[in-house]
This record gives structure tokens, C-alpha cells and sequence, in this order.
């Protein structure tokens, strides 16, 4: 099977996802010599058509993608490039070219939500820095400092084991619940992002694909 150039007239639509995070940073179109250069390389590249060339990401403002997979969809004529971004993707300085809501009531960007479900409790629970600590149970864990967040840490991590050890499935679930949250709590609370833990975590597995196909040259070999 190839890609379907022509039903797009010689192009086919790109969502960059980023390969770590999962947030999608930018759509653009590409052309066969595009699709094959970014294969070649590992960087992402596309077709300018505004400028009618073409556009390998981040050449002259240094925010390039590194490629680690191209994803075809069903039809073969939609593709996806798993990316690791090295710096914020959209021309506004933005990460992500998504950063406005359409609702209703027309474009907005506020009120934008996080792509994510953990990115969305982060955003949260940052919030809750500002909120009153009798209606915050965040903000209660906040105001007793390291000693107050370690100890309710050991305490959820003390009960994830019993789980796994000698409780049911649905129990399982709800202690991991307990922990992540107050992980994020932990994390919040140094103003470390969860997105660094996400990026260790991918350093250390030494699987991830762009490391790997970096390290051969390509995201196509
Ligand atoms: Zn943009």
C-alpha cells in the first residue's frame, strides 16, 4: 500500500502529535518529497504553500521536530508525524498551534482547556494554590509544606501495596488514583512539571523511538 497523493491534488493533510506528551502541536500539508525528506532525515518537514517550497520545521527559527514515526490513517491519505518538538511549534511563540476554543459563541482563547486528562488536573490543582485551604483539600496539603504532602505520599503509597497485594481490581484503581493525585500535588507544590517526569521517564526507557531513530538517522529506516 502507498499514500494516496492525488486525492488531495498531490497533498495530504499532517498532525504533528507530540510523542511524549500526546498533545497535538500543529496540521499542515505535505507533499510526497516532503513525506519522503522527513522519512529520510527524521525531521519534520511540509509543503509552504504560501511560500510554494518546501518547509522543513524549525530550519530558520530553530524549532525543529524531530520524527520518531509517520502514522498513515485507514485511507491512506491522512497522516500523523510522532514528534519530539525542541522548542514551541506555532509561529505566535505558542507550543501549539491550538491554543484558541471555538464555542458557540464564536473563537476564544480563554478558558482553553489542557488536551489531556492529567494535564487538566495539573492546570487545576495549580489553581488551587490560590484557593481558600478550608474549601481546598489541595490547598490544605499545600500550606503544610513538604512534611504534610510527604506524609499523606507514604501514607496512599502504603495503601496502593495492600491493594495490589491482597485487594480487588477496583481497589487497585482507586489507591493508584490516590497516589497519582498526590504525586501531582508533590510535583505542584515544587513547581516541577509533570511533563519532566513524563521526559525522564523517557530517557531512562531508551525505547522511545527518537533517541533510538535519531541515533540511526531517520524516522523511515
Ligand atoms: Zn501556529
Amino acid at each position: 500500500m502507498t499514500i494516496d497523493y492525488d486525492k488531495g491534488g498531490g497533498f495530504v493533510p499532517v498532525v504533528a502529535q507530540d510523542a511524549l506528551t500526546g498533545h497535538i502541536r500543529m496540521v499542515a500539508v505535505a507533499n510526497e518529497q516532503a513525506v519522503r525528506h522527513t522519512l529520510e532525515t527524521g525531521r519534520a518537514t511540509f509543503w509552504s504553500r504560501s511560500r510554494g517550497e518546501l518547509w522543513e520545521k524549525g530550519l530558520t527559527s530553530g524549532n525543529a521536530m524531530d520524527v520518531s514515526a509517520v502514522l498513515v490513517d485507514c485511507d491512506a491519505d491522512c497522516l500523523v508525524y510522532l514528534v519530539t518538538p525542541r522548542g514551541a511549534t506555532c509561529h505566535t511563540g505558542a507550543p501549539t498551534c491550538f491554543f484558541r476554543r471555538l464555542t458557540i459563541d464564536g473563537v476564544t482563547d480563554t478558558a482553553v482547556p489542557e488536551p489531556t486528562l492529567l494535564a487538566r488536573l495539573e492546570a487545576v490543582l495549580e489553581a488551587r494554590k490560590g484557593a481558600d485551604a478550608g474549601a481546598s483539600y489541595a490547598k490544605s496539603l499545600y500550606a503544610g509544606g513538604a512534611a504534610k504532602i510527604g506524609e499523606k505520599l507514604r501514607e496512599e503509597a502504603g495503601e496502593l501495596a495492600e491493594a495490589v497485594a491482597r485487594e480487588d481490581d477496583g481497589r487497585v484503581v482507586s489507591e493508584a488514583a490516590d497516589v497519582l493525585f498526590h504525586v501531582l500535588i508533590a510535583l505542584r507544590s515544587r513547581d516541577v512539571s509533570f511533563e519532566a517526569v513524563l521526559r525522564e521517564l523517557d530517557r531512562r526507557s531508551g525505547t522511545s523511538g527518537h533517541d533510538e531513530k535519531r541515533a540511526r538517522g531517520a524516522a523511515g529506516r
